[in-house]
């Protein structure tokens, strides 16, 4: 742009806060005046650009091209700000395009949320994108005349719709639009009754919010034209000022200038890998790393020591009570929902997994991320996924998840992601099935050992050795059960009227509202190593009180036990299966429970040994590395900061 085009530029939105400002009193004499019929109904149209989308994105002309990670985070964004708003929407519409659609779907999810239904999508077909006729010569010759003419009709047809006054006598209404830069722009031309060729002289940010209102007698007045207060500089595009497009592969794009350069930090998740396996078992690889590297002594897990709880710890710093997945099974009393991992809806829904996991805390912030089968990678969390993932699939081999991997290390360089989450569910199999001292819990380190040893030589074969920051880590131990160790609830307590959410060696129980009381009375101390307790009398250091799923009364066992509802549960359990040698789910505080902790990479330390660490204290850490800015969570920055090198890269 020239400086003179740039003079006359902030000349008109001189004119346009002028325009709007200029009109606001004469509205407010008319709805004041004294001994008038009730005032009409005004119409707030609020236009919402689409995000930022991915030019190379290559899908079909007719629906156009998706939403980059960036375009999703500044959809969420003015989600959020919209939701704050003193009054819901009547009416959701949206242009048929896959940019505005996917938009649209974000917003409506923030719009939704906490047990709501997401207000419904209407798709408009003259909400789609089109070029209207444009004072730029350049412009105005490359468009066919019969397609500009198309498009200066579709636009009208839409203005007459959209700027038609209320019937008088039904109340205010606000509609939420969700659009296209130049439909946008052209709407807030005949808003202003300004020649409609001027549109393009006007700024419209990606995700922005542009509000116009429609009395009563059918004029329209310029509210708000093009606001982004609702981003981030670092998340402004699509307006003047900022990058008109991303080029994802340009220095500047997303992955090149969004983010902060760095190293690739690769989280890796060995399911149910106790802290002293290395030494019990044998474990080249991971001693290998850690002798260049930092090993916690143990990774201590929050209550309970379970998989998807603690998986969910790891990258969020929450505990349970405050992420809400509070067990691998658990009941929702507002929704009157139940979530299992066996419910594949459930675990896809976003709605279950509450606060913030560190792929979508660096994807808001323009970095790629990648996760194989990291619980809780499958959900649209606040709208946000990893740029690449996949639904869980117990039969791909693990050497082809390292292999999968590598080949997001192989993308070009803004391609590539700043952090990988990947999970492994041995040696957690190898430990239920025949006990943690096993030999068969041994081949199941062995062989996690080795996916460990392929990842590091793949990694140094593509030279990239000293540019990977590793962390492996685990969600919890194992320790020894025995069948003869069996606790029957129905022995203590009368159990009918008792829902019971998840019982094993924990259990969360839903009583008849005012028996709580009699219950728990009547389950302490009715059996040496069982223990029980009101939500409200949780121990503190369990941190396991506060969310809605974890039901009235919660009991749990000592290491080694297992609780059953009744004696023909029991029999059932025994009859099915090989009773199992070994579980998890205990006590943190039991030495048993205690993961693995192992750093090692350009931002650490080399060959030092620290105390336990907490696993809340892996969140803050991961935001660190990445020089993200970590989401509130209950973990310690200080914790770790110990381990990192005294010039990180
Ligand atoms: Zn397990």
């Amino acid at each position: 742009m020239s400086p003179g085009e740039r003079g006359s530029m902030r000349r008109i939105l001189l004119a346009l806060l002028l325009a709007a400002g200029g009109q606001a009193p004469e509205l407010r004499a008319q709805t004041a005046a004294p001994n008038a019929a009730p005032p009409a109904g005004v119409r707030t149209l609020y236009l919402v650009r689409h995000g930022a989308y991915d030019l190379e994105d290559p899908r079909d002309e007719d629906v156009g091209k998706g939403l980059l990670p960036i375009g999703v985070a500044q959809a969420r964004l003015a989600g959020d700000r919209l939701r704050g708003l003193p009054f819901s929407f009547d009416a959701v519409y949206a242009s048929p395009l896959t940019r505005a659609r996917q938009t649209a779907e974000v917003i409506a999810a923030q719009l939704g949320g906490a047990g709501h239904a997401a207000p419904r999508i209407d798709i408009d077909p003259d909400l789609a994108e089109c070029t209207p006729p444009t004072r730029r010569a350049d412009i105005m010759a490359k468009e066919k005349p019969e397609d500009l003419a198309a498009c200066s009709a579709q636009l009208e047809r839409l203005a007459a719709r959209l700027f038609t006054p209320v019937p008088a006598g039904s109340g205010d209404r606000r509609e939420l639009v969700v659009a296209h830069g130049n439909v946008i722009r052209w709407l807030v031309t005949q808003a202003l009754g300004v020649d409609p060729t001027a549109w393009l002289s006007m700024s419209i940010g990606h995700a922005s919010i542009t509000v116009l209102a429609v009395d009563g007698k059918g004029l329209v007045r310029v509210i708000d034209v093009g606001d982004v207060g609702h981003l981030s500089p670092g998340l402004q595009t699509g307006a003047f000022g900022n990058r008109e497009n991303w080029d994802l592969d340009a220095p500047g794009g997303p992955a090149g200038g969004a983010s902060p350069p760095g190293p690739i930090v690769l989280l890796i998740s060995f399911d149910g890998y106790r802290w002293d396996y290395p030494e019990l078992h044998g474990a080249p690889a991971l001693l290998a790393l850690a002798r260049v590297g930092v090993r916690a002594q143990e990774l201590v897990p929050s209550f309970p020591s379970k998989t998807y709880p603690n998986h969910y710890t790891l990258v969020t710093g929450l505990r349970p009570e405050h992420h809400g997945i509070v067990a691998n099974s658990m009941w929702d009393p507002e929704w009157q929902a139940a979530f299992s991992l066996a419910d594949r809806a459930a675990v896809e829904d976003g709605r279950w997994w509450e606060g913030e996991p560190i792929w979508a805390t660096a994807e808001r912030r323009g970095l790629v991320t990648a996760s194989s089968f990291w619980p809780g990678s499958e959900a649209a969390i606040g709208g946000l996924r990893p740029t690449y993932w996949g639904r869980y699939d117990d039969t791909v081999p693990d050497e082809k998840r390292v292999d999968e991997v590598l080949a997001w290390l192989d993308l070009p360089a803004a391609k590539r992601p700043r952090l990988v989450t990947l999970y492994f569910d041995e040696p957690d199999g190898g430990g239920h099935a025949f006990g943690p001292n096993s030999p068969q819990a041994g081949a199941a380190v062995a062989h996690v050992d080795a996916l460990l040893a392929r990842l590091r030589a793949g990694v140094a074969a593509r030279g990239l050795d000293g540019s990977v920051d590793w962390i492996v880590v685990s969600d919890h131990g194992m320790t020894p059960v025995d069948t003869g160790k069996s606790i029957v609830l129905a022995d203590f307590v009368d159990l009918a009227g008792v829902a019971i959410d998840d019982l094993s060696v924990f259990g969360l129980l839903r009583p008849q509202p005012g028996t709580e009381d009699a219950i728990v009375r009547a389950l302490t101390g009715a059996h040496p190593h069982l223990h029980a307790a009101r939500k409200g009398a949780m121990p503190g250091r369990l941190h396991y009180r506060a969310h809605r799923r974890i039901p009235e009364i919660v009991v749990w066992a000592d290491p080694g036990w297992t609780i059953y509802g009744t004696r023909a549960d029991l029999a059932a359990a025994l009859a099915k299966f090989d009773p199992p040698r070994g579980a998890h789910g205990y006590d943190p505080a039991e030495r048993d429970m205690h993961g693995i902790f192992v750093a090692a990479g350009p931002s650490f330390k080399q060959g030092i040994t620290t105390p336990p660490l907490d696993n809340v204290d892996v969140y803050p850490l991961l935001a660190r590395l990445l020089g993200v800015p970590a989401a509130p969570n209950d973990g310690n920055p200080a914790a770790t900061a110990a381990m990192l090198a005294e010039r990180m890269p």
